[in-house]
């Protein structure tokens, strides 16, 4: 996600007010809930479930830990990893895998793959792919975009290439640094509205940032323990796979 996104998320009554004469592509290719570019998985008509995702990993230093709280509280986990970062932490995408986590696609290099051409894309994706699948052994089913920016021909290709697209229903801006607490409130603030209205929640959060390997993401980690304590009593964590 990047500021970009985020205000076209937060300008979502407009833009969709506006339909898609002005801004409308943007919100095509950006708002997880649109499927004018084409349909996505997002999360099942089943309040009782969560699924926990982090994208842009490995990170030497966070998922480390972030694989230390899951273990801690037995709650499984989905890892949209970045082709660059995996192939530079092997060891580290094995142990995500070996600790029952779903390993999944998100991109080599992060490129907004609403503004590539259709070689890139593929490029991007395949790349990924093999990287995670000759690290782990194992098939790759799941893609998440970078910023979730999508053209028409981005699923497509991914489908193509046998990777579900994914996006998401619960998000906040934790890449920006604010607090634990206040990364937490967010997102069960909207867990609930998701929960009222008879939703599974596909939450997003950070263990890394594309941009920058020493990025601090101890906030994230840390609402990731607050949810995981908050909800195990009374919500089933679940990984992304278990939707389809
Ligand atoms: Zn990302």
């Amino acid at each position: 996600m990047t500021p970009i996104a985020q205000t076209w998320i937060a300008g979502l009554g407009t833009a969709a007010g506006l339909g898609l004469a002005a801004g409308g592509w943007a919100y095509a290719s950006l708002y997880p809930g649109s499927r004018i570019f084409g349909s996505a998985l997002i999360a099942p008509n089943n309040p009782k479930e969560l699924a926990l995702t982090f994208d842009d990993g490995p990170n030497p230093e966070f998922t480390p830990r972030l694989l230390d709280m899951l273990a801690e509280h037995g709650i499984p986990a989905t890892f949209f990893l970045l082709g660059r970062h995996a192939a530079a932490q092997p060891g580290l995408v094995r142990r995500i895998a070996a600790a029952g986590h779903q390993i999944a696609n998100h991109s080599f290099s992060h490129p907004s793959l609403a503004r590539s051409s259709e070689a890139r894309i593929r490029q991007e994706l395949t790349q990924a792919r093999d990287t995670l699948e000759q690290i782990t052994g194992a098939p790759v089913k799941f893609f998440r975009p970078p910023f979730g920016a999508r053209r028409p021909a981005t699923f497509r290709i991914a489908r193509e290439l046998g990777l579900t697209p994914v996006l998401w229903n619960a998000m906040t801006s934790d890449w920006s640094c604010p607090s634990a607490d206040q990364i937490a409130a967010k997102l069960t603030a909207k867990i609930e509205k998701l929960n009222r209205r008879g939703r599974a929640a596909n939450i997003v959060l950070h263990d890394a940032s594309h941009l920058d390997q020493t990025a601090h993401r101890a906030p994230s980690l840390e609402a990731a323990r607050l949810l995981a304590e908050r909800y195990k009593p009374t919500r089933t964590f679940v990984r992304i796979d278990s939707w389809v």
